[in-house]
């Protein structure tokens, strides 16, 4: 029987073996094979983690603007040279298709490129003369040990908006990966590692609730981010917080596309069934409500035909649409969440139960699914399904399709399609969503802008990319200065608070 190989965890620079007792299988969700296991690391592990963060601080935190910007773009050359190799793994324990995967080394790669422009991002300000001879002016200064929490869905995306936006403002970090995918996560280590990354200044380590407590409640880690679900995500930021920590937590969703009856119907539809079917619904962006105004209700049967159209089977497949879920536990998650729409009343427009995928019997496949008719206070519409299930609802007017989109806890994204500015405009000042498509349904950020989800899909104040995290990632040091010449003439002593 062939060894599995096991993932290791990185310590101080050195990719080690774990020494706990709890492992985890990777498992590739479209065949069930094994492909490594993952350990749940011990206690000390993570200590040692931390320590070798702290300790690489301490030079790491005077490195020059210029040698850490010149790592990451040493960074993206390697990742654009393993572009095939990294989605290769990625597709094999995530189970998104190759070029669905290619797209999520690319978005963090975007990460990584704006990393290299920290030159032009992490300045500060200066006031010159505030007083007689005073100037004021601020710095930017790394926090400290830095560590993120990172899910499953996007295992080469969110890493990337992490540590290399934490390292490149002179942090250290400290990485616990989805346990369930950590393997292209780790080739992303080595690559970084190769750029130039020095030992300590970027560790990993692996497991489960022990080890992400383990992080919240560590003394000498500074700042948190988290990327999962809602339930884990205000677990995390209620732990971290109580121990004195800045965090910000990117979490669950239900985002809703609002259908106007004058939009461009085969755009809209191609875009709908692109966003809610591809990548198996496992986005967290991904449209999971439809909301079809007037006359766009008539357009039911040809977004059933397009979904249908999809072609749902393994990841590495030519011409797959829809890969697996990630794990038996989503396919049974989702699976059960369909019979709970049809029980609720909810008309099932396509049941993409049990499709039949050649070869790849074993596989946690389901097909492109509709629900028509879905209303609030069913567990199809209040749930994140994270699964290849849209829900179509109607509404008569735009205003009562922005008032249940708002209705909704959820504000990560939204999206209107309409060929009337009038009606975008409208959309775009009232919906109160962090992230507003129009005509686009994914709005996900390019990195010279912040991931901006709101409400119940965000906790903290500053995104995880872009000019905010500059801010999360650093502390502002105010400086206030004054330099006497020896021929400054001394005016007695200043009681006051006024500056003189
Ligand atoms: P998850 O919350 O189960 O896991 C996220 C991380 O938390 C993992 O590293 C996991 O090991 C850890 N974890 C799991 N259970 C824990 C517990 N009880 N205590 C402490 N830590 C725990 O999320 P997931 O299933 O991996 O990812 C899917 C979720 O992530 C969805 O809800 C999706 O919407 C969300 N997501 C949000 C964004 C965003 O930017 N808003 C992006 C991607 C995914």
């Amino acid at each position: 029987m062939p060894t599995i190989p096991t993932v290791k965890l990185l310590i101080g620079g050195r990719f080690v073996d774990s020494a706990t007792t709890e492992w985890r299988d990777v498992i590739n969700p479209a065949t069930q094979q094994v492909l490594a296991r993952v350990p749940f690391a011990t206690a000390s592990e993570v200590d040692a983690a931390v320590a070798a963060a702290k300790d690489a601080f301490t030079t790491w935190r005077k490195t020059s603007v210029g040698t850490r910007a010149r790592i990451f773009l040493k960074y993206q050359q390697l990742i654009r040279e393993h572009m095939g190799e990294l989605a290769a793994i990625l597709t094999a324990e995530q189970g998104k298709t190759l070029p669905d995967a290619e797209g999520d080394v690319f978005r963090g790669l975007e990460v990584v490129e704006h990393a290299a422009a920290i030159g032009n991002l992490q300045l500060g300000e200066l006031a010159n003369n505030v007083a007689s001879g005073v100037d004021t002016y601020t710095l930017m200064q790394p926090l400290g040990v830095c560590a993120g929490i990172t899910p499953f869905n996007f295992p080469a995306m969110i890493p990337l908006w992490m540590f290399p936006m934490a390292i490149v403002t002179g942090n250290t970090f400290v990485l616990k990966p989805s346990e369930q995918d950590p393997m292209v996560t780790m080739r992303l280590c080595e690559l970084a590692l190769e750029a130039g990354i020095p030992a300590g200044v970027l560790n990993v380590v692996h497991g489960g609730e022990a080890v992400v407590n383990a992080i919240c409640d560590h003394a000498d880690i500074k700042a948190v981010s988290f990327v999962g679900s809602t339930k884990v995500g205000t677990h995390v930021y209620q732990r971290a917080t109580l121990a004195g920590k800045r965090v910000q937590c990117m979490m669950g969703a239900k985002n809703h596309a609002i259908v106007m009856p004058d939009a461009n119907k085969e755009q809209t539809l191609n875009a709908l069934a692109g966003a809610s079917f591809g990548a198996a619904g496992q986005r967290c962006m991904a449209v999971s409500v439809a909301v079809l105004v007037g006359e766009a209700q008539q357009w039911v049967p040809d977004l059933v035909a397009k979904a249908r159209g999809l072609k749902v089977g393994a990841g590495t497949e030519k011409g797959v649409d829809v890969g697996p879920l990630v794990s038996c536990a989503a396919f049974d998650r989702v699976s059960t969440l369909i019979e709970r729409g049809v029980a609720d009343g909810a008309t099932l427009a396509l049941d993409g139960r049990q499709p039949v995928v050649p070869g790849y019997e074993k596989g946690n496949f389901v097909g492109p699914t509709i629900f028509a008719g879905v209303k609030p206070g069913m567990a199809v519409y209040d749930q994140e399904v994270f699964g290849p299930v849209l829900c179509l609802a109607n509404a008569d007017s735009l205003d009562e399709a922005i008032a249940l989109v708002n209705a909704n806890p959820n504000g990560n994204g939204t999206a209107i399609f309409t060929q009337s500015g009038a009606a975008a405009r409208r959309f775009q000042e009232d919906i109160d969503v962090g992230q507003v498509g129009i005509n686009v349904p994914i709005p996900v950020p390019v990195p010279m802008f912040s991931f901006t989800g709101s409400r119940a899909s965000k906790l903290g104040d500053l995104g995880p990319y872009g000019k905010q995290v500059v801010l999360f990632y650093t502390q502002t040091k105010t400086v206030t200065a004054r330099w006497f010449d020896d021929s400054t003439v001394a005016h007695g002593v200043n009681t006051t608070i006024s500056l003189k």
